[in-house]
């Protein structure tokens, strides 16, 4: 039997709204010294039954796992990701040739908080940001493998630095289930590398698939900068689209050698890519005015709240300098992937770019994370990708 956390009076409310975080102000007793990852029942302080979750020490004192009282055993995990799996295949994702590239699971938006599955064809980079999730790791993975119809044989268990440093789990990279070096994998047709052992997050920037799509739609006869370009995705969508010529730019080494190997393995001897590996403030002061498609992905400016404000002006300061060399009928591509940056912020600090400019800016798209990044309704703190495409005269 779980052991029972007490929360203090009138702390239920957000529970009620389902959202899936108790902090831990808001924790009164534990019945018992669970251990960090144990399950708990999550009681109001008049002893009323709210959701059972794992319990850990931080600021998030649990993520709820179910609002009903249940027993989070090996069919539970099966369960779960029967459903995240069922939705990738709804959505047309999951189980086709042509495409074996997606989330599994989103953590909060797959009702798992606190963990990430990404798949590149037959193997699953799995993440655990909770010692919950860690804890519970072999029975995820074996319920993935399980519940995915022989689709996923391989698990690569990648949580040496997103778990809670402070927990002292000195976990380190590898396989749990399985084993494989075959690292290609097919988004919309498109091969890539997927470097799970070294690469940024789970290897690959998964949410930007269908916005990679809609570049390629926009690329013909244009000349693209692709910056801050990592594995080269949408270079690689930019090339099957036609574009005359494509320049990827990214500060680190290693993404540049990425991104040269995935235009090789599609089009292998095309002389009109080329990467760079320069400073993207740099490269954007200094290149000339012949770009009419330009990408802007960068990393997250801004991790937490505090950083907000310096957060949203290096949007400004980035996008105002594409703004000045982009040319005329240009289409700028901008992101930002900071979860604490609203809609509303990143559109003033793209305006605010725009109007330093003074050029005539008018926005195509709005752009947004994919459907396996679903939202859970009652946490929208699930949703952190925003994008703009803007016509430039
Ligand atoms: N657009 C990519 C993901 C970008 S991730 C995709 O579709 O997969 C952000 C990238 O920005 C990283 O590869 C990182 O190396 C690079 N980066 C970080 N700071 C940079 C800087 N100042 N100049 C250029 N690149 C930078």
């Amino acid at each position: 039997m779980y052991k029972n956390l007490y929360l203090r009076k009138g702390k239920e409310e957000s529970l009620k709204r389902f959202h899936p975080w108790i902090f831990s102000g808001a924790v009164h007793h534990i019945d018992g010294e669970p251990e960090e990852g144990e399950v708990v029942r999550v009681l109001t302080s008049e002893g009323d039954f709210m959701a059972v979750g794992h319990w850990q020490i931080g600021s998030i004192a649990v993520r709820v796992l179910s609002f009903e009282d249940c027993t989070v055993d090996a069919a539970f995990w099966e369960r779960r990701l029967q459903v995240a799996y069922q939705l990738r295949r709804t959505v047309g994702l999951a189980g086709r040739v042509e495409n074996d590239i997606y989330r599994l699971v989103y953590g909060e938006g797959d009702g798992l908080s606190g963990l990430v599955v990404d798949v590149y064809g037959p193997t699953a980079v799995m993440q655990a940001h909770s010692v919950g999730m860690h804890v519970s790791r072999m029975e995820i993975a074996k319920a993935i493998v399980k519940v995915t119809d022989g689709d996923i044989k391989n698990v690569y268990y990648k949580s040496e630095t997103t778990l809670p440093f402070k927990a002292g789990l000195g976990q380190e990279n590898g396989f749990i289930i399985g084993g494989s070096t075959e690292n290609v994998a097919v988004e919309n047709g498109l091969k890539f590398h997927i470097d799970w052992l070294k690469g940024q997050k789970t290897g690959f920037f998964v949410d930007q698939r269908d916005n990679r799509s809609l570049l390629e739609h926009y690329a013909h006869g244009r000349s693209v900068l692709n910056m801050f370009c990592y594995t080269g995705g949408f270079s690689v969508y930019a090339m099957r689209g036609g574009a005359e010529l494509v320049h990827s730019v990214d500060s680190s080494a290693k993404a540049v050698d990425l991104t040269n190997a995935n235009i090789a393995l599609n089009f292998p001897g095309d002389k009109r890519h080329e990467a760079y590996a320069e400073d993207a403030f740099k490269y954007l002061d200094t290149m000339e005015n012949r770009y009419d498609l330009i990408v802007l992905d960068p990393p997250a400016f801004a991790k937490h709240r505090d950083a907000l404000r310096q957060a949203l002006k290096g949007y400004s300061r980035l996008n105002s300098k594409a703004f000045e060399k982009i040319k005329s009928g240009g289409l700028l591509f901008t992101f930002s992937c900071s979860q604490v940056v609203s809609k509303e912020h990143f559109r003033t600090a793209v305006f605010t770019a725009a109007a330093q400019s003074k050029r005539r800016v008018r926005i195509l798209h709005q752009l947004h994370q994919p459907v396996d990044h679903p939202i859970d309704i009652y946490h929208p703190e699930g949703e952190y990708l925003k994008g703009l495409v803007l016509y430039v005269e």
